[in-house]
């Protein structure tokens, strides 16, 4: 056959929107609006600024126990988890199992050190010694699927793990966690958190605030004191952690927070936590069920003055056959990126799109004997890691499907070229 060229664009898929989304507001974009001041900062501020970066802030209220300044060294991962399914099609907010399992072994062997919720209090409080390199495991509100898929799979590992529950959906229905299956949670490893109690969008949350003030704390009462009041009834022992409903946060909800008896807070922004990181923002990575940056960049650490570098794992697989592997170490600078799309049905060979991270759209090649997508670089990786995407349509569809998307790695030593005038 003759072979067909193809101009083909190759999607940077590095940005993502998805990365703030509530676990149940599919779509919606999760709103920050950060305090800038508190209560006990006595600036005379109103308590909210307009949404903006989430930069936590560096003074914590008085009344709250705050984040010692005294850093040493330990970096913490906090990882964010929803749903699981061994069968049906991934999203943003369901992971499939398997890839879950290959994450929590990726974990163990890159050398992380997976902690309890109770550690990292006792951490962040000044009480207690962690290692760098400090992971928590945190999953939100309460699907079945904790039970029948994560915790075998954590308790294997003999990992901790937090789960951070909305009361209204306990014992909820079919698909929802049970109280026995929490309690038997908790004699392995699993520590009961807080979610609220109706798990309420920003919509919501706005809608309350704007009936005034007093009314929005009584809600906010209700929402953060009650769940605590009612899961320590239930589950018993002390509940000290909150997971913001789809991460939205008002400056209202600290001295709140504080008031209710929680330490500590989680977001839903990425970032690795030290002992300076305000109680009542800590960063999570939630890890999307479909792409795998995310778990990358949550288990990479920059290389500190005792430790070594860790890379980040890179757990993904992709539904065809692709070169090189995902997750593959090679040596050349100058690799072909390659795609074999011959189980592709009804591949639309023309509208065939692939982008290489620092490339952009590259012109590859579509050879039609062996229906492989191809292109060969053009100039020397820099970078550690390369990330790939090959997107295509059906023929006679009007959208794209789902890219498929990969990431391989450069061993730059090994393929530091003598000749090139700038090192690797
Ligand atoms: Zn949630």
């Amino acid at each position: 056959m003759k072979p067909t060229s193809t101009a083909l664009v190759i999607l940077v898929s590095t940005a993502l929107s998805a990365l703030a989304h509530g676990p149940i507001d599919h779509g919606e974009a999760t709103l920050i609006a950060q305090a800038s001041v508190t209560p006990a900062n006595n600036t005379g501020q109103p308590s909210t600024t307009a949404p903006s970066a989430p930069t936590a802030p560096n003074t914590a209220p008085a009344t709250a126990p705050g984040a010692t300044t005294n850093d040493d060294g330990v970096r913490v991962t906090v990882l964010g988890y929803h749903d699981f399914s061994k069968i049906k099609t991934p999203t943003e907010m369901l992971i499939s199992t398997g890839k879950f399992r290959k994450q929590m072994q990726a974990i163990k062997e890159l050398g992380l050190h997976v902690i309890s919720m109770e550690d990292f209090i006792a951490w962040k409080r000044g009480e207690k010694k962690i290692q760098d390199k400090s992971v928590l495991i945190t999953i939100d509100d309460g699907w079945k699927s904790v039970y029948t898929d994560a915790y075998p799979i954590l308790k294997e590992h003999k990992f901790p793990f937090t789960v951070f529950l909305y009361t209204n959906y306990i014992d909820g229905g079919a698909s929802a966690l049970t109280s026995a299956m929490i309690k038997e949670m908790q004699n392995n490893g699993c520590t009961v958190a807080s979610h609220s109690i109706s798990h309420p969008y920003p919509a919501t949350v706005k809608a309350e605030r704007a009936k005034g003030s007093d009314e929005f704390a009584t809600y906010l009462r209700k929402e953060m004191g009650g769940s605590r009041k009612e899961l320590e009834k239930k589950f018993g022992g002390k509940v000290n952690a909150y997971a913001y409903p789809g991460g939205y946060v008002t400056g209202e909800m600290l001295p709140i927070a504080t008031e209710c008896g929680y330490e500590c807070l989680f977001t839903v922004l990425p970032g690795k936590t030290t002992l300076a990181t305000s109680n009542f923002t800590i960063p999570r990575y939630v890890i999307l069920g479909t792409h795998d940056y995310i778990f990358r960049n949550a288990t990479s650490f920059s290389a500190t003055s005792t430790t070594a570098a860790t890379d980040g794992a890179i757990v993904q697989s992709t539904p065809h056959p692709v070169k090189p592997e995902p997750g593959a170490l090679i040596t050349t600078r100058l690799p072909t990126v390659s795609a074999d799309l011959s189980k592709v049905a009804n591949i639309d060979v023309e509208s065939i799109v692939m982008r290489v991270a620092g490339f952009g759209k590259v012109p590859a090649t579509y050879d039609a004997a062996s229906k492989t997508a191809s292109w060969t670089l053009n100039r020397r990786l820099r970078s550690r890691t390369c990330e790939v995407s090959v997107q295509w349509r059906t023929l006679g569809a009007t959208k794209y499907e789902q890219p498929m998307t990969w990431i391989f790695r450069i061993d730059r030593e090994a393929a530091y070229q003598p000749s090139s005038p700038i090192a690797p």
